[in-house]
């Protein structure tokens, strides 16, 4: 055995090198962040210059031949650390990102931002005006170079692999279909049995004005309930809301605010809150590393699904919460009551729009793009057709047909960036937060009776001990394992709605 000190000199300059990029990509991200938040639409032309230079400044450092000989003399450092170690984990994941990135040559680096910063316009003039034939010359461009980026990477068994391992680190396509024909042979039967039964449940409360001020103050309420830093991090509006980490030290969550949108506001605000949490329990010694972000995008969104649905959509949570929501809302709220504003919050209803999806529906938006996508990916499917795959695809899944294609297959900004692979992480997030769920739960059997008590904090405890402070030091599979002891399924997942709707709308579950 041979015992070397944890530090040497190539470990050392290594971590300098990999900090230097993290602080490009975090500047990017700051940019990114500022551009949503508070730029003048005037500023569009300068800031993309800002962000294309600093984004090709972080991606030639790293796939840099020096990076690669640091990477290799630094693995000779750690041969003997724990796998688990800090040091060897650095190592490992940087080392697996850097030979992929090296295989993808420079130029289709390139022409893949030239071209997804071209069909993104071209999306949204596309989306606003309905009209798919406009777009459709980008996204075939744009799928043409995403095919060579995933020949370029290399996969063992098919292309998706090779688009997924971006989102799911060592994840395999056929892995992601055995998880999804479990989650799908439960779910289908449970949409049918809810729409069957046909129950109309009131959410007429939805109906009415909520003021934005009083919105914003019970989300920030929530925010600090559940345990989110203000020290550390804020929350501004956006269009559209999303989570960006500079560090853990410094974390930014946007909602979007409005009278008439109620729902928006108060789940939107837990949802980036959860990711949020996640982005401030990453250990401190993982700053300036690769290791300072989630497992994977599927863990990410275990996190903000775990907070909004298991948690915010819990009776526990409001028998707690709505006399404090009531407290904001006088006018609108006090003839509503803990049954009818669980039951309004809960409502199934197969709908067009993904992002607006209720949590049992949700996972078959994700079924439909998840195949369009391997199709495309396969040659199976050309781009022309892809509007009547996707209306087909509707109407099987979900039984509604999207009057105008801005309503169906131009709703998400998704492939216009070349992001195929991405949706998939999605649906995981929703049955990862199950799985984690209810290990918390075997593990404090009290959980249900803190969260109707309001008190968050253990469970938040639970979530850093557990998955947020490793930050990127696990694949999914690895940390799955880890935390529950089983592989990534959909049981818990399905589990969790059959048992919450059999009760919402009273099916019989004794078949
Ligand atoms: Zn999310």
């Amino acid at each position: 055995m041979r015992e070397r000190k944890p530090t040497s000199n190539s470990l050392a300059r290594l971590k300098e090198q990999l900090g230097q990029i993290s602080d490009l990509s975090n500047v990017a991200s700051l940019l990114n962040w500022d551009q949503q938040v508070n730029m003048p639409p005037g500023g569009s032309e300068a800031r993309a210059h800002h962000l294309s230079t600093v984004e090709s400044l972080e991606h030639t450092l790293f796939v840099a031949d020096e990076t690669g000989q640091l990477l290799e003399e630094a693995a000779e450092e750690v041969i003997s650390l724990p796998y688990e170690s800090d040091d060897a984990s650095l190592v490992r994941v940087a080392q697996r990102e850097y030979e992929k990135m090296r295989r993808v040559p420079e130029s289709l680096v390139t022409e893949r931002a030239q071209a997804t910063s071209r069909a993104f316009d071209a999306w949204q003039k596309a989306r606003a005006e309905s009209d798919f034939e406009s777009f459709e010359p980008h996204l075939e461009r744009v799928l043409e170079l995403t095919i060579q980026y995933a020949e370029a990477i290399g996969y063992d068994e098919e292309r998706y692999d090779a688009l997924l391992d971006r989102y799911e680190p060592e994840m395999k396509t056929s892995q992601l279909i055995a998880v999804f024909e479990e989650l799908k042979s439960g779910l289908i039967p449970l949409v049918e049995a809810i729409t069957k039964q046909g129950q109309r449940i009131d959410d007429s409360l939805f109906k009415r004005r909520y003021p934005d001020q009083a919105q914003w103050d019970f989300g920030t309420l929530i925010l600090e309930d559940i345990g989110f830093d203000f020290e550390h991090g804020r929350q501004d509006r956006s269009t559209h809301p999303f989570t960006a980490s500079f560090s853990p030290l410094d974390v930014r969550l946007t909602t979007r605010v409005k009278p008439d949108r109620f729902q928006s506001a108060l789940f939107g605000t837990i949802h980036e809150g959860g990711h949020a949490l996640y982005d401030q329990g990453i250990h401190p010694d993982l700053i300036r590393t690769p290791l300072c972000t989630g497992a994977s995008y599927g863990v990410h969104e275990s996190q903000s699904r775990l907070w909004e649905n298991l948690i915010a959509r819990s009776r526990a949570f409001w028998s707690h919460y709505l006399p404090v929501l009531r407290e904001f809302f006088p006018d609108q709220l006090t003839d509503v009551d803990v049954d009818t504003f669980y039951r309004a919050i809960n409502r199934v209803q197969p709908s067009l729009i993904r992002v607006e999806a209720d949590e049992v529906t949700y996972s078959l938006h994700i079924f439909l793009r998840f195949e369009l996508e391997q199709a495309l990916l396969n040659d199976e499917l050309d781009v022309a057709h892809l509007p009547d795959a996707w209306n087909a695809k509707m109407e099987k899944y979900l039984g509604v047909v999207p009057p105008d294609d801005a309503r169906g297959v131009l709703q998400d900004v998704h492939w216009s960036g070349g992001l195929f692979g991405y949706f998939p992480s999605y649906a995981l997030g929703n049955l990862l937060a199950a799985q984690f769920y209810d290990k918390a739960f075997a593990e404090m059997p009290a959980l249900p009776n803190q969260i109707g008590a309001g008190d968050l904090g253990p469970l938040l405890t639970w979530l850093r001990e557990h998955i947020h402070q490793h930050g990127k030091k696990f694949t999914p599979a690895e940390l799955v394992k880890r935390v529950t002891d089983e592989k990534m399924t959909a049981e818990s997942f399905l589990t969790y709605l059959r048992e919450k709707y059999s009760q919402i709308y009273e099916l019989d579950t004794s078949r």
